[in-house]
């Protein structure tokens, strides 16, 4: 319960004293805004005195969050599970995380609504799941989606079936070369035969769904952080850096120290993911 104290350090606009009072009403300092009770405007009100500052972060979060709740809603006609409510709010943060969390709380649901959501905003993104059969069936069902959504159209989803015909295969080659796609559905064995390629791509966000079996070899590891621009320097450094943890206590050794880079998030049936473990479960 707040009791009117006093904080330094906490207004969420300029970082200076505030109330907890307000600080859980969501409020910034006096200083900052005389208001006393929270409303939609005190954005518009901080810009209008030429007084915003740190607030314009939180903001742009609050937006993008209530953007994707909304396309959520308008896709599932449902709100999100309080799972779902958690990875959207890391996944809009651009933080690499692991969805550990039992089957049918829709991990692979929020995995397919995210890479639609990044495509429509002009970013692409690699869904690989353990077998064909899960990604024919994602193809599918990301495409009712898109049906349900204005102005996605134009979003264009390439899948890799090894059962495609001699043309087929040709053309998924030439579209995959070309990255003439937003969302590029696959396997995790095409992760291995195709790491070359990968490895070269950038990609906003790789979800992995079911991890566990792309993580018995080290160099799918190597090849999905480069998916999301990490370069072999600094895969290395950061394994380095886990190995020197104990002695530098303290230093954050996960993937989301790094800058600009992609968003990786795979998930598991298990709490402790064998290999990636160190670099995004802590
Ligand atoms: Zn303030």
């Amino acid at each position: 319960m707040a009791t009117g104290a006093k904080y330094y350090h906490s207004c969420i606009n300029c970082g200076g004293i505030n109330t907890d009072t307000r600080n859980e009403k969501g409020l910034p300092c006096e200083k900052c805004l005389e208001d006393d009770h929270l409303t939609e405007n005190v954005f518009e009100l901080l810009k209008g005195r030429g007084l915003l500052k740190d607030y314009q972060i939180y903001w742009n979060f609050h937006q993008s969050y209530k953007m994707f709740e909304k396309f959520f809603e308008l896709i599932f006609h449902k709100p999100m599970t309080g799972y779902q409510r958690t990875w959207a709010r890391r996944f809009l943060l651009s933080k690499s995380f692991t969805l550990v969390a039992p089957t049918g709380v829709g991990k692979t649901t929020f995995g397919l609504v995210a890479s639609l959501f990044s495509a429509l905003h002009g970013k692409k993104s690699a869904l690989v799941f353990p077998t064909i059969s899960l990604a024919q069936q994602s193809f599918e069902r990301l495409n009712q989606f898109k049906s349900k959504i204005q102005n996605a159209d134009a979003i264009r989803i390439l899948l890799f079936n090894s059962s495609m015909t001699k043309s087929e295969k040709e053309e998924f080659e030439q579209r995959f070369l070309s990255q003439d796609f937003e969302i590029l559905i696959v396997s995790s064995q095409f992760i291995s035969k195709r790491k070359d390629v990968l490895s070269k791509m950038f990609f906003n966000l790789v979800f992995v769904d079911d991890v566990d079996a792309i993580l018995k070899s080290s160099k799918n590891i190597d090849t999905l952080l480069q998916m999301i621009g990490f370069s072999e320097d600094e895969i290395e450094k950061a394994t380095e850096r886990l190995k020197n943890k104990n002695k530098e206590d303290g230093q954050d050794t996960s993937l989301n120290t790094f800058k600009d880079k992609g968003i990786l998030i795979v998930s598991s049936a298990t709490a402790k993911p064998q290999g990636l473990k160190p670099l995004l479960f802590r």
